[in-house]
């Protein structure tokens, strides 16, 4: 059995022999690139390779890109501990080519890698294509030997990948392992789709278009390969176990989780187990890349993240904090192929203790007030805006953390009520501040406030007054 640290250097290895560069990681900030709010993908630190603004020595590249997709356009944190597949922060293999090889030998260097190298039987691979994609579906029953029922085409943009609305675009094909019908899903395409049988764990893209304008879309004159596979998939695939969280690596976090709190997962309480492992990786992770938890932008999906993480550790029993002491057990894990995990060992572990021991002040009263204000709710019923305002300026519970809280219990939050609430006390301060008599003060101050406010950045929506009582 692979352990997670071997499937990745299997990657690498493999295409180092097969001519491309090993590129490390970029950072979970991308340089350069305001509109995105985490890397989030392999693709990203070659953006302008692609587009051909920026020349690199090699034209074949491999990576394992730490990526996080919390906040912003691509958004797990409400898939993680509900899937077998999703987590805020996961590595992304990946293979690139800069105008080189293109679709054949994309899907065969793929095809040989899972079969041979990593071993996963034939039988039980399907792919998507898509719909009008001819030449990728004919390359996989050439490669791969498949029968028409194993290559499903699909119309929906899952299978067409666009960097923006223009530049570089391309059909993509995704790579499936069908797990057993013991587990609930059905193929890509079919109404079960979200479930965990057929897991989805490599996604190749084939860059072949150019989109110039909405309307006129040209043919790339040297076509590029993009591609992304889920190591935390791919290790749940190769050691058996149904869920990204029984793997090792995993099982060794969950396993420190155990051991501080006092007892270990039950049926009732893995969920917790598997949010707070997933969140510690991409606390830290943020951390080690210069992000710090505050109240707006980056720092505040952060806060959110650890939020989160706290509330779980509070369910479980955790009388004091938690996640700082689980730090040692990720860095034995990942320091190796990370080493600025252990470069900022310190700084993780303060950071994170300082926003727990702050937060627990507020949350257990705050969980308090929730628990009251839900006594006589039930399925289907709203928790009023007011509440969840209060919870959010007086007690520090990120929105989402309260409806997280909730959702067991499918409990939603009356949002209208909530932004009103939001508004009213807005107004208030500013007629407050207002009153003091200082016009010119207020005018510079509420001028930098409403054009911060406008950003499509997910954390800023709720950037203002967070408001944790010391
Ligand atoms: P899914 O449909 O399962 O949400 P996706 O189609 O959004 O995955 P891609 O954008 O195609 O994923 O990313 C390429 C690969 O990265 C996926 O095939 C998967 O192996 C991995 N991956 C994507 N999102 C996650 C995640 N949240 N956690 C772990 N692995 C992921
Ligand atoms: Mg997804
Ligand atoms: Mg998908
Ligand atoms: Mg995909």
């Amino acid at each position: 059995m692979s352990g997670v640290n071997e499937i990745r250097s299997t990657f690498l290895d493999y295409f180092k022999k097969n001519g491309h560069e090993v590129v490390a990681s970029s950072p979970l900030v991308p340089r350069n690139d305001p509109t995105l709010m985490f890397t989030n993908a392999g693709m990203v630190q070659f953006k302008n390779v692609f587009t051909g603004l920026e020349k690199r020595s090699y034209s074949r590249a491999a990576t394992a890109q730490k990526s996080v997709r919390a906040g912003g356009k691509h958004n797990d944190l409400d898939n993680v501990g509900y899937t077998a597949r999703h987590l805020t922060f996961f590595e992304m293999l990946g293979n690139f080519s800069f105008g080189d090889y293109f679709k054949e030998h994309a899907i065969e260097l793929a095809w040989n890698l899972i079969t041979k190298e990593y071993g996963l039987n034939k039988d039980k691979l399907l792919v998507t294509v898509y719909h009008t994609d001819d030449e990728a579906a004919g390359y996989w029953k050439k490669i791969a030997g498949f029968s028409d029922d194993r290559i499903i085409r699909i119309a929906t943009s899952d299978n067409f990948w666009a960097m923006g609305d223009t530049g570089p675009c391309g059909p993509c094909s995704e790579i499936f392992i069908d797990r057993g019908d013991h587990i609930w899903g059905g193929p890509p395409g079919s109404p079960e789709e979200d479930g965990d049988r057929f897991l989805e764990f490599w996604n190749l893209v084939f860059m072949q278009y150019e989109q110039v304008t909405k309307e006129q879309r040209i043919d790339l004159p040297r076509p590029s390969i993009d591609t992304g596979m889920g190591l935390e998939r791919m290790a749940s695939i190769l050691q058996g176990v149904e869920t990204v969280f029984e793997t090792d690596l995993f099982r060794h976090l969950i396993d420190a989780a155990s051991s501080a709190i006092g007892r270990g997962p039950d049926a009732s309480n893995v969920g917790s187990y598997r949010v707070i492992a997933d969140h510690l990786r991409s606390s830290c992770f943020l951390v080690a890349d210069g992000v710090l938890p505050s109240n707006e932008g980056r720092g505040y999906v952060l806060r959110r993240i650890m939020r989160r993480a706290m509330r779980h550790a509070q369910l479980l029993g955790a009388n004091e904090p938690l996640m700082w002491k689980l730090v040692p057990a990720l860095v034995r894990e990942m320091a190796q192929a990370y080493p600025e995990l252990g470069r900022g060992e310190a700084l993780i572990t303060e950071t994170l203790k300082l926003e727990e021991t702050r937060f627990r002040k507020t949350l257990v009263r705050g969980l308090g007030l929730l628990a009251d204000a839900t006594e006589t709710l039930g399925s289907g019923d709203m928790l009023d805006g007011e509440t969840a305002f209060k919870l959010y300026d007086t007690y520090g519970f990120p929105l989402d953390l309260t409806q997280d809280a909730l959702r067991q219990r499918s409990i939603s939050v009356d949002l209208a009520g909530f932004t009103d609430a939001m508004a009213r006390q807005k107004a208030e301060a500013r007629a407050n501040w207002a009153g003091s008599g200082e016009a010119a003060t207020e005018t510079v101050w509420f001028g930098i406030k409403d054009r911060n406010g406008a950003t499509e950045f997910l954390g800023y929506e709720t950037e203002q007054a967070e408001g944790v009582v010391l």
